[in-house]
């Protein structure tokens, strides 16, 4: 398994900014102390052996008593610390390169790396991620990222613009080649209708969710309202000035578990079409959807379709980075007729509404699934357009 690297921008708020600042310092820090102390101890006696990562991990709890902020910052920082530092060594005794040097916070560029453990490093939404010790923190990212992460870098450029550098797994020789094709249809009931006739259904994790989420919009509503008849109270007496809304404790509380629930359901829908994008990708070669105009999408404000229209966006960009990723084929096609035409013969049998969920075909008598039928005219597309390129 090799390791690959995704470069996020990120942008910490002053708090983070702060954090991630304190904790430049203290890797270099322990850099600089790490160095002195192999410097001081070969300059002493040339025989003593390298102090090794190992050991030099075991050093460090008596750092933190004697230099107590180092505590407040990531502690697998301060390990991979020592890690590059025996490296820097490993390199200078056997290849030769220059002697490891005292770091400065001079330097225009800072960087701290932290270690992935209890999901510590995790994306919440398309726009917000959590990293060690800083919580959740905005970032941009030209695609989605995996669900495994192995570290974090976190790097202040020169410009100071601040950057997470994830290690995160390669798996492109993990999947072998399968020689099979499939073509998938994206339908409301079911999220994904394969050719091959497999169905994977809608999960509507919102409605799992949906009591609690709504118990505290209730509540929400409720202590709002409250809060508003309470500062009109103030304000007539006038006396002092109202508390401003965000002073209100327990709005704020009810606000924060109503994001958290909605969150809750995005993280499990990604969680699941991660899932099911990466069984396709590594049971097919060659995988067929088709293109969907957003404007077609728009018309509809039926709550399940626009769960669907936003699942299906998602499972095209993952389908599509993960094809690469995995060394596999991604087409889309065109989807005019793809649920008209008879998948065995090719007869044109005319519009089907979407109730008709079955029929069958004049032409050649066969029993037509509408979805899978769809399913199986998108892989034929897909394979004549893959032929043509
Ligand atoms: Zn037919």
């Amino acid at each position: 398994m090799t390791l690959k690297g995704i470069k996020l921008r990120i942008y910490p708020n002053e708090f983070q900014i702060q954090h991630i600042e304190m904790n430049f310092g203290c890797v270099r820090k322990v850099w600089n102390l790490m160095l002195s102390m192999q410097k001081d101890r070969y300059e002493n006696n040339p025989d003593c052996k390298f102090v090794s990562n190992f050991d030099m991990n075991i050093l460090l709890p008596l750092l933190k008593k004697e230099y107590p902020y180092l505590k407040q910052v990531e502690s697998t920082s301060l390990q991979c610390v020592n890690k590059d530092l025996s490296e820097a060594f490993k390199k200078f005794f056997e290849e030769h390169t220059g002697y490891p040097r005292f770091k400065s916070r001079k330097y225009s560029r800072q960087s701290y790396q932290s270690k992935y453990v209890n999901h510590n490093i995790k994306q919440i939404n398309d726009s917000y991620i959590k990293l060690p010790k800083l919580g959740e923190m905005k970032f941009k990212c030209g695609r989605d990222i995996p669900e495994v992460i192995k570290s974090v870098t976190i790097r202040r450029s020169p410009a100071g613009k601040y950057y997470a550098m994830l290690t995160v797994e390669d798996e492109n020789q993990a999947f072998d080649k399968t020689q099979a094709q499939v073509g998938l249809d994206m339908g409301v009931a079911d999220l994904i209708i394969t050719s091959d006739a497999i169905k994977f259904p809608t999960i509507r994790f919102d409605k799992l969710l949906a009591k609690k989420k709504l118990n505290w919009e209730r509540k929400l509503a409720r202590r709002r309202s409250l809060a508003v008849k309470d500062r009109a109270k103030t304000k007539k007496i006038g006396l002092i000035e109202p508390r401003p809304l965000e002073d209100y404790k327990n709005v704020q509380k009810a606000k924060r578990m109503v994001a958290k629930y909605s969150e809750k359901v995005a993280s499990q829908r990604r969680d699941y079409i991660h899932k099911i994008t990466t069984k396709l990708v590594q049971d097919y070669d060659v995988i067929t959807i088709e293109d969907l105009k957003s404007s077609n999408m728009l018309k509809n404000h039926n709550l399940a379709r626009v769960i669907a229209n936003q699942s299906w966006r998602m499972i095209r960009t993952m389908l599509e980075y993960k094809c690469e990723w995995y060394g596999k084929k991604l087409v889309v096609v065109n989807p005019f007729k793809t649920s008209q035409y008879c998948a065995e013969c090719g007869y044109d049998d005319g519009k089907h509404e979407l109730n008709i969920r079955q029929w069958i075909c004049p032409n050649c008598n066969s029993n037509n699934d509408r979805d899978i039928n769809a399913s199986k005219n998108i892989l034929k597309k897909g394979l004549e357009q893959a032929l043509v390129k």
